[in-house]
């Protein structure tokens, strides 16, 4: 798979395997799939989105890559994730030889609930955290001005997709 993955441009691949842990054979299932800007984050396709009665398709859910960067917007919501990197592990995703093929990541399979909703938990997480966007039921004043900051971000990062374009 290191010298010859062309077809996981098009595809990803489940192993079945067997392994002994507390001398007991059991059965592991993973799929590896190569992750690929705008199409496939982490080898894997996300259509979770957390708007209530939102229901993307995969091909509505845009996956935008800056660099190493990566986050989705929902076509249908236009919800928008917080950044993942795409250069390392994460708790669901790993890499197979991050030396030989480091877009190669693979996970358990089938992909659980948790993992298909990564994003929308990764930007949940962020936006709890107490720099981040809190306090928006508390005082009017304040709550107005972060209102203001959010939406001059939301414009900021429109026009850089534009220029990407
Ligand atoms: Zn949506």
């Amino acid at each position: 798979m290191a010298s010859s993955n062309e077809f996981l441009d098009y595809t990803t691949v489940v192993v079945v395997f067997t392994s002994t842990v507390d001398k007991r054979r059991i059965v592991e299932c993973c799929q590896i799939g190569k992750d690929i800007p705008k199409s496939r984050t982490f080898g894997y396709k996300f259509k979770s989105c957390p708007t209530p009665g939102c229901q993307p398709v995969p091909a509505d859910m845009h996956v935008h890559n800056h660099g190493v960067k990566v986050h989705l917007r929902c076509l249908k919501c236009n919800w928008r994730s917080v950044s993942a990197k795409t250069d390392m592990d994460n708790k669901h995703f790993k890499r197979v030889n991050k030396l030989v093929v480091p877009q190669l990541f693979w996970h358990h399979f089938p992909p659980s609930t948790d993992l298909q909703n990564y994003f929308v938990e990764l930007t949940n997480n962020e936006q709890a955290q107490p720099h981040q966007n809190k306090g928006k039921k508390g005082r009017d004043q304040q709550g107005k001005s972060k209102c203001r900051a959010e939406i001059v971000a939301d414009v900021q990062d429109d026009s850089e997709m534009a220029g990407d374009q």
